[in-house]
């Protein structure tokens, strides 16, 4: 590793000021799990690491029944898998949070890591994309609020400004009769990174019969996690079964574009797509009736 400058800024504005200062040769760390690992292994030589620790803004997570969840971008996955809050209402980012790497590597890993590091197999993005999670961003010019679906453009990189900071990430409060749900496959079990991620959200109408609102989230089967939303709509409005749920774990499988890699074969992640979606609208749909 490089000799670098470290900074440990009090506040958000000054972090934003020392980014400012420091140029693109400045980077940021909050948990160190990604970056230290692209310091060591991937040619990554930043002259400026700015840590984000001391920054009260960044850390918290809220529940509020109107506002719903706020979690700030500095909060471990550990934290987020064990809030009451998030395992009640929000049951696919507790998923998330919960499956992504081992107990060390949640005592660390934070949500903001984990969205800015845009892996497209990142565990946290599907849960938080459907559950209509917002961004919030602050920069040089003030803050402003991204949707979480609008924020990846490719592997490794988002729409934030080198000069960015994520602060935080508002989640509406779910309607009644919601469920959702995160699965993903991995070759191992435990330390893997998934080949194949699958979140779904499903709102049911008053009175249960129909589906109000669906969202699919698919992770690692194309350059950034992408939204199956001609699948969304098949389900929209309609009596759930399992005729319906195979007909749009089809229109998922035909909105992932995934490639083949030593994980696996785009044959067999597509395969994965079809059954992954099918059984996560099932557990969905159980939760929501449940909810
Ligand atoms: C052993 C191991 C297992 C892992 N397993 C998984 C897994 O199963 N699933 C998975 O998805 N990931 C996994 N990861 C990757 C990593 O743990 C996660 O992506 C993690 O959430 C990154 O968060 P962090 O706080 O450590 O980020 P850091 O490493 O500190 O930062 C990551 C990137 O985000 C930027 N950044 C951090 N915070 C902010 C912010 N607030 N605003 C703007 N930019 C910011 C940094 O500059 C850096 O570019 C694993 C990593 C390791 C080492």
């Amino acid at each position: 590793m490089r000799r670098f400058e470290y900074f440990t800024p009090q506040s958000l504005d000054e972090a934003l000021t020392l980014l400012r200062e420091r140029g693109d040769g400045a980077k940021l760390l909050a948990g160190g799990t990604d970056l230290l690992v692209q310091m060591k292994e991937a040619g990554l030589h930043p002259s400026a690491v700015v840590s984000l620790h001391a920054i009260d803004k960044l850390r918290g997570i809220e529940f509020d029944g109107a506002r719903g969840l706020r979690v700030g971008a500095g909060v471990e996955m550990a934290t987020i898998q064990a809030f009451p809050a998030v395992r009640e209402r929000y049951t696919a980012l507790a998923e998330g949070a919960g499956i992504l790497g081992s107990v060390q590597t949640r005592n660390m890993a934070t949500l903001g890591g984990n969205i800015a590091n845009a892996a497209p197999s990142a565990d946290t993005a599907p849960p938080l994309i459907v559950l209509d999670a917002v961004a919030e961003i602050a920069g040089a010019e003030g803050s402003r609020q991204v949707p979480v679906s609008e924020l990846f453009v490719g592997p490794g990189r988002t729409v934030l400004a080198p000069h960015e900071i994520l602060v935080a990430f508002h989640l509406p409060a779910p309607p009644a009769r919601t469920g959702s749900v995160y699965r993903r496959h991995t070759p191992r079990q435990i330390m893997d990174i998934a080949v194949v991620g699958v979140g779904v959200r499903l709102t049911l109408a008053p009175g249960g019969d129909t589906i109000q609102e669906a969202r699919i989230c698919l992770g690692a089967v194309a350059p950034t996690p992408i939204r199956a939303t001609e699948a969304e709509e098949a389900l929209t409005g309609q009596a759930p079964s399992e005729e319906l749920f195979g007909r749009a774990a089809e229109l998922a499988q035909a909105a992932a574009r995934p490639i083949s890699d030593v994980r696996g074969s785009a044959e067999f992640r597509r395969y994965l797509v079809g059954v992954m979606t099918r059984r996560c609208l099932a557990i969905a749909l159980e939760r929501a009736r449940a909810g």
